[in-house]
């Protein structure tokens, strides 16, 4: 029996049961503090093994055993599992960087990221540029003697635009800086940049991976040198360490990650394709649509197009008024990745405010393709023809 394919992983990889009570699902570790039986430091500098079960925030239990899944699960060395998408991408850019460098982005993230890498790592003396990523000469062009990292995001949330991994990943190489690929829209069962020549992935954990709307987690992977620096630098100094209750939720909800990711892919392209020939609506935004700018790259870079999706409506008033409480089965929130489908307005203007400082063209850019706001619909585990009925209801003609 092979024992290498992602579904098998998901369910068996990092578990073992233990030897005094042999359970067939894992142990959830609730401790903050463990029984030493050697007299050692209070540093993480005094200890030869680099997780040692002294202190949660050093290790536990249930978080390697997330840790090592999500690992396997990406091919990365290692994985350090943090208390949310945003406590890995901070750990991961304070970690690595220092005053004085410099980081390429691309024109929208995730608004925590765009936020955070625009206004807060100024204060710290960490500058960043803005290029398109369907032009790579300007990512290279972009690359200073200061310049330590590409920071990318694919899918992009909320956009859905699709970066080329094994593109940036050639440009890093040749110029010995390190690619960054936010890839939590995408999940390991859709790309594994780092199989495409990334260093590091980040993911929000919350959304997909967990995959239930309960858990807050986030992770960094990468190499098991640069991890072991970061485990000691940044998350035991920083603190941002996840729960042992959400880790073992997080590794509950891997186990069903591929089959979910299959169901989340089948519904979004119904709706997708409901949505496509439906009169009220203007345009449908989905990787799987041919229609979609980049349909190409996203068949060549991702084996599931996920189960997020956005449309503009052309009616846009009336659906925004009837949008939080007409819906039967659609909950009016936040978030994705959920067992529960989700829908949410997302404002032009207010993503191009928490966009990074983007030029007069990067803005009407976004504006010809958003139009003034995009309803954004992230499928849930509900039954496809039900979720269908459900926006016909609410769309109206
Ligand atoms: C949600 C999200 C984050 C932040 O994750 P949290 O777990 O909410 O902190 C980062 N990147 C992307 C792409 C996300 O969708």
């Amino acid at each position: 029996m092979s024992s290498s394919s992602i579904e098998t992983i998901a369910v068996h990889t990092g578990e073992h049961s233990d030897p005094n009570h042999p359970a067939s699902s894992p142990d959830l570790t609730m401790a903050s503090t463990f029984l030493m039986d050697t007299a050692e430091g209070f540093s993480i500098n005094a200890f030869e093994d680099e997780r040692p079960l002294m202190y949660t925030r050093w290790g536990n239990p249930t978080t390697l055993l997330l840790e090592k899944k999500l690992a396997a699960m990406e091919s990365a060395e290692a994985c350090l599992a943090l208390a949310s998408g945003m406590a890995a991408t901070s750990t991961l850019l304070l970690g690595l960087l220092k005053s004085g460098d410099h980081v390429i982005v691309t024109p929208i993230h995730y608004p925590g990221t765009s936020e955070l890498i625009r206004d807060l790592l100024p204060r710290f003396g960490i500058s960043s540029s803005v290029v398109d990523p369907t032009d790579t000469a300007a990512i290279a062009n972009a690359i200073t003697p200061a310049t330590k990292m590409i920071w990318i995001e694919t899918p992009v949330n909320p956009t859905l635009a699709i970066t080329d991994i094994k593109a940036c990943a050639d440009i890093a190489k040749a110029h010995k800086i390190q690619l960054v690929v936010d890839s939590t829209l995408a999940t390991p069962i859709a790309t594994r940049p780092i199989e495409l020549g990334a260093d590091f992935v980040v993911h929000s954990l919350t959304k997909y991976v967990g995959g239930h709307g309960d858990a807050l987690g986030g992770c960094i992977l990468g190499s098991k040198a640069t991890l072991e620096t970061l485990l000691s630098e940044a998350h035991v100094h920083y603190g941002g360490v996840i729960s042992p209750f959400n880790a073992w939720l997080i590794v509950r909800g891997i186990a069903t990650l591929p089959i979910r990711m299959r169901q989340h892919e089948e519904t979004a392209m119904q709706i997708a394709l409901f949505l496509d020939q439906h009169p009220e609506v203007a345009r449908v935004n989905y990787p799987g649509l041919p229609s979609h700018p980049q349909h190409d790259l996203a068949k060549q870079q991702m084996a599931n197009f996920g189960g997020l999706l956005s449309f503009q409506a052309k009616n846009r008033k009336r659906l925004l008024k009837r949008l939080p409480r007409d819906f039967k089965l659609f909950h009016h929130a936040v978030s994705l990745g959920h067992v529960r489908s989700l829908i949410c307005y997302v404002d032009t203007e207010e993503v191009i405010s928490a966009s990074y400082n983007l030029n007069s063209t990067q803005q009407s850019a976004y504006r010809d393709w958003a139009g003034e706001g995009l309803f954004r619909i992230s499928t849930g585990m509900e039954n496809a023809d039900e979720l269908c009925e459900d926006i016909a209801n609410v769309l109206g003609n």
